[in-house]
């Protein structure tokens, strides 16, 4: 059911290991069913900018790891768990819309939309979410007007809109 490529056989062993846990094959399963296809790939790649990537333009559930920093249950269960949210609706990042700042505005909308309900998610099902979370946090607070003290403006009639 899973295919797994990765760089070296160290890290194929590693990354099978990380897929023996339970909690990792239940929601194997559930991708399985919820997607309609029995096939998963997972595959590294030492050039991703992130700890991992769900590739949604395809027809099979496919994952993308760093083999340095993304082979763990939790990145490997945040990136399954994008299959599921694909699913059931949940924004993925478009296609590029705009040449200019709405797409950054676009972008981060659809990751926000959709980390917090995988994060819920991840949560629900016992696995650790400090990475997410963190992650997260650390951008609202970059883009906080002090960072991330209490605000110095009155946001209240933003707020009502
Ligand atoms: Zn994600």
């Amino acid at each position: 059911m899973v295919e797994v490529s990765c760089c070296s056989s160290s890290a194929v062993l590693r990354l099978r290991r990380i897929l023996e846990s339970p909690r990792l094959q239940d929601l194997i399963v559930a991708v399985a069913e919820s997607t309609g296809t029995a096939r998963i790939v997972i595959r590294c790649d030492s050039l991703l900018s992130a700890h991992g990537m769900y590739l949604n333009q395809l027809t099979h559930a496919t994952i993308l790891v760093h083999p340095v920093t993304g082979l763990n249950e939790s990145n490997l269960a945040h990136e399954l768990i994008h299959a599921l949210l694909k699913k059931q609706g949940y924004p993925m990042l478009p296609q590029r819309l705009f040449a200019d700042k709405r797409e950054e505005v676009v972008v981060e909308l659809c990751s926000n939309i959709t980390h917090v309900a995988l994060g819920d998610l991840m949560s629900e099902m016992g696995f650790t979410t400090d990475d997410t979370s963190g992650q997260r946090c650390s951008r609202w607070s970059g883009c906080s007007l002090n960072g991330g003290k209490e605000p110095e403006t009155d946001l209240t009639s933003f707020c009502a809109l």
